[in-house]
């Protein structure tokens, strides 16, 4: 994004606050901080992009991802590099999917309601407030009525259908379940961003997940951080935070980050750690801090990720078009079912080298076979799905013996599946499998995939159940507030993005009543 004529701060000023990440936790608390007037500075361990890089090689796209070492262990591990956290100004938003449900008011209360999981400390028609706002702030297009919120409007139409998108609505018209056109962040008319500018709408790309040049996705790095630098914001790329300075008291002063090989220090009266799922605790374990509860990487939890793909005689060439236009969500409570919480199912369009690893890694097709199934490939179409995860003590992010490019410990990663993920698992696949038939795939296969990474710095009411309270801020120092997937005390059934950003403004508007 353009930084030009941006404002800079004095290293040795004491700023309002330091924002540590600028994806979808960071950048909306930054920008509704700068326009209240709040000197902020936002410090990104990557670097800023120029959209004119980007490209729909997979091999060669990885510069938007977080690519450093991580060790990932249990029965399930998480693939992480382009599969996970985002690396640079945008964050994760600069490769997201863009697939944008709202969080359903069920899974907030999955404790009350069942006994088991965690409920969120946050009243659902509040954030619901805040997710509309998310939803005009960057444009989302959908269908309107949405099938299961009639009230319920989108600004623009939703995206054009593809290939695997049809199959999925034939086989659910087959079945007699919904299924609609899906609720996306990516622009199917022309917008002017407020502080960006023209945005094209979406010419139907299928490689959105390697960066989209012409603004039709939105990601943060062109709606929030724009109007956050407008405002009066600074924000740092090439900056990776490894030390949080406090007084005798506890209280954060500032940060020391490595930016150009030297540590450099940023004071600060309030610290925002929005570094996302893994490197929120990898920080604060690193540095000894906020951990009285000793919560800080317990309960990482990952949404199930199942795929299902069906063989079809026709070509499909599921590369084309948005890959995620339809969606269902009868199996948010499936009736009969046997365990808690639920899904989404949404059809899947692929690039060839992330099929290719998906298939190698969650179907263990190797050698023959996976030269067999990629040659014939643009046969094959998919559906995915979107889980929720119960948080559990065994799944958790440590520090490792190992250090980093920047000398920070490696994290290591334990995740395994517990009873609820596999039912809903078994559950899920077999109805991917169903609708596939019913839309006359020959064959299927199933691709085991977890994705995300949440939780590890939960919100709770109780201090000793979690890390930040219902606003996300810290139990044990009170100018340190987490905005990011950490906070998640669940995984809920819908994908992170929309309802982060909406969290984020919702903690800005916490930290503005309390600072
Ligand atoms: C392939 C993929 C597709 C996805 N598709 C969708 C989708 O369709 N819909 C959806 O809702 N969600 C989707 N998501 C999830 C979504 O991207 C995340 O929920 C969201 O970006 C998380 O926001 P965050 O602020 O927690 O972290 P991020 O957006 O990852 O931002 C964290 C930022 O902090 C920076 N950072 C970390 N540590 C430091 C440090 N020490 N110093 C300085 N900076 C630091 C990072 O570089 C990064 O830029 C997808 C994720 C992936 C991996």
């Amino acid at each position: 994004m353009n930084l030009d004529g941006m404002r800079r701060f004095d290293r040795d000023e004491i700023v309002d606050v330091v924002v540590v990440g600028t994806g979808a936790g960071g950048a909306p608390l930054l920008a509704r901080l700068a326009e209240r007037g709040l000197r902020v500075v936002a410090l990104e361990a990557g670097p800023n992009h120029d959209p004119a890089d980007y490209t729909p090689d997979e091999v060669e796209a990885t510069a938007i991802n977080w690519m450093s070492s991580r060790f990932s262990g249990g029965d399930a591990p998480t693939a992480f590099g382009p599969n996970n956290s985002g690396f640079g100004v945008g964050g994760g938003t600069v490769h997201w999917g863009a697939f944008t449900p709202r969080p359903d008011a069920r899974d907030l209360r999955l404790r009350t309601e069942t006994g088991e999981g965690a409920d969120w400390p946050i009243d659902h028609d509040e954030l619901i407030r805040y997710v509309a706002q998310v939803e005009a702030d960057i444009g989302v297009s959908g269908p309107t009525p949405y099938p299961w919120d009639p009230s319920r409007t989108y600004l623009y139409p939703p995206p054009r259908r593809n290939a695997p998108a049809d199959l999925m609505l034939a086989g659910a018209a087959v079945l007699g379940i919904r299924a609609a056109d899906a609720p996306a962040a990516i622009l199917t008319r022309d917008r002017l961003q407020p502080h960006h500018g023209l945005r094209h709408a979406t010419t139907n790309v299928g490689s959105i997940h390697q960066g989209e040049r012409h603004g039709a996705k939105a990601t943060t790095a062109i709606t929030y951080l724009p109007a956050a630098v407008a405002a009066g914001a600074e924000i740092r790329p090439d900056a990776v935070v490894h030390t949080i300075e406090r007084d005798a008291r506890g209280r954060v002063t500032g940060v020391v980050y490595r930016e150009d090989g030297e540590d450099r220090r940023q004071r600060c009266a309030a610290l925002v750690l929005a570094g996302g799922g893994v490197e929120t605790p990898r920080l604060l374990l690193h540095n000894g801090i906020a951990n009285s509860s000793g919560q800080v990487g317990r309960n990482f939890l990952a949404h199930g990720a199942v795929q299902v793909w069906g063989r079809f005689d026709e070509q499909i060439r599921g590369y084309r078009g948005y890959p995620s236009a339809v969606i269902t969500e009868d199996f948010v409570r499936p009736a009969g079912a046997d365990f808690v919480g639920g899904y989404l199912l949404q059809s899947l369009g692929v690039m060839p080298f992330t099929y290719a690893t998906s298939l190698v890694r969650g179907g263990g097709v190797w050698g023959t076979d996976l030269v067999d199934e990629l040659e014939t490939a643009r046969y094959s179409a998919g559906i995915g799905m979107n889980a929720e995860c119960l948080p559990s003590d065994e799944n958790r992010i440590e520090l490792s013996s190992e250090t980093d490019e920047w000398g920070l410990p490696r994290a290591t990663i334990t995740f395994s599946p517990g009873a609820n993920e596999k039912a809903i698992d078994d559950h899920a696949i077999a109805t991917m499998i169903d609708l596939l038939t019913a839309a006359g795939a020959r064959s299927t296969r199933v691709l085991a995939r977890s994705a995300h990474t949440l939780g590890t710095c939960r919100m709770s009411d109780d201090p000793a159940e979690g890390v930040v309270d219902g606003s996300g801020r810290s139990h044990d120092i009170d100018n340190l507030w987490v905005c990011d997937n950490s906070t998640y005390p669940s995984a809920l059934t819908a994908n992170p993005g929309l309802t982060q950003m909406a969290l984020s403004l919702r903690t800005a508007d916490r930290m503005l009543a309390g600072l």
